[in-house]
């Protein structure tokens, strides 16, 4: 439920109403605004009705979260959340722009490119250590031994690291050495593992999985919120569709969308969402032009000898070009570049 109170209501009376909320057994939410303050209530809206909210004097009127995610509906928080993570922001007026390689792979590799993502004004640096592969035979990642090198090039460029967590095994061990824990498509609705990074105070990248639709991504997303972590940036990756002449269809569709319903931050992933490195470019200009907050793209310092998604990866050259080449967007959309 949300509950707009009068205007001029003070605190001390929000506070005691958030009480009796709590008192029933229901989350109470707090969201003081400029005009007005706006309480929420999550749980059994029944229980609620036995409180006569109503015909309190402070209350203004009571309105149902239609949605069944609440937390992370706009109903709810009509304001953008702005998600900080490592000195930059997700959801204000700078677009923001990730980084680095699928995989870590060597020490020199992700040195290298992370050097060239700093210069070239790219805000965080990424990079797979454990990878989730379609074959048991492809290269899985280095596993543990991959992060003291991604927390050494994070150091040495002054990025801070976005990285994917596969197991809830590994979210104790990552959460303190990344700035950002990503949720990979194939894992969007491992609900045990949203849980458990919303038990974090981690940042958390929760990209769409690959055949979900866009309540499931905002009810994933809601699994990490309702679990006390509000600090999550949804990822359209692209979807599976009957086209094969690209790796996944990009919905930008979802883009739009999603910056309706949900007060979160919305990014866009060009690489994954095209797998063909000569599409990155225009769609991370079309990823600008829809409202994205900003895009993750895969960057590796050789990309025909990288280890995954060899096809898909940019070298520092083209990166360079695509960040030159989204400037204009960027300025257009009313944002700020790097
Ligand atoms: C990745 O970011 O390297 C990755 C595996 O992405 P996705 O989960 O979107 O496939
Ligand atoms: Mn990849």
């Amino acid at each position: 439920m949300i509950i707009v109170l009068k205007s001029g209501s003070s605190e001390e009376t929000a506070k005691q109403l958030m009480k009796q909320i709590e008192d029933k057994g229901l989350q109470p939410l707090y969201m003081p605004g400029d005009e007005r303050t706006v309480l929420g209530a999550l749980g059994d809206e029944r229980i609620l009705a036995s409180l006569n909210l109503e015909s309190h004097p402070a209350v203004d009127s009571i309105k149902p979260i239609l949605s069944p995610y609440k937390k992370v509906s706009r109903e709810l928080h009509p304001e953008d959340t702005k998600v900080q993570v490592a000195g930059t922001t997700f959801g204000g007026e700078k677009f923001v722009v990730i980084a680095g390689p699928c995989a870590v792979e060597s020490q020199e590799q992700i040195n290298d490119i992370s050097m060239e993502i700093k210069a070239t004004g790219g805000a965080l640096l990424r990079g797979g250590i454990f990878k989730p592969r379609t074959s048991p035979y492809s290269f899985q990642g280095l596993g543990r031994e991959g992060m003291p090198l991604l927390v050494e090039a994070g150091e040495k460029s002054g990025l801070g690291t976005v990285s994917e967590v596969t197991d809830v095994s590994e979210v104790e061990f990552m959460q303190d050495k990344v700035a950002m824990l990503q949720i990979g498509a194939r894992n969007m609705q491992n609900y045990r593992l949203l849980q458990a990074v919303g038990e974090t105070n981690t940042p958390v990248l929760l990209k769409r999985g690959m055949s979900s639709t866009i309540e499931e991504l905002l009810l994933a997303a809601e699994y990490i919120t309702s679990a006390g972590n509000e600090q999550v940036v949804l990822c359209e990756r692209g979807i599976r569709t009957f086209e094969t002449a690209t790796r996944n269809t990009l919905d930008l569709n979802a883009v739009a969308l999603l910056k309706t319903l949900t007060h979160l931050p919305v990014i866009v992933d060009p690489s994954h969402g095209t797998g063909v490195r000569e599409l990155i470019i225009p769609m991370a200009k079309a990823a600008v032009a829809c409202g994205a907050d900003g895009i993750i793209v895969e960057v590796h310092p050789d990309p025909v000898t990288a280890l995954s998604d060899s096809h898909q990866q940019l070298s520092a050259q083209q990166f360079r070009d695509l960040m030159r080449q989204i400037n204009p967007f960027i300025k257009a959309a009313g944002r700020t570049a790097a």
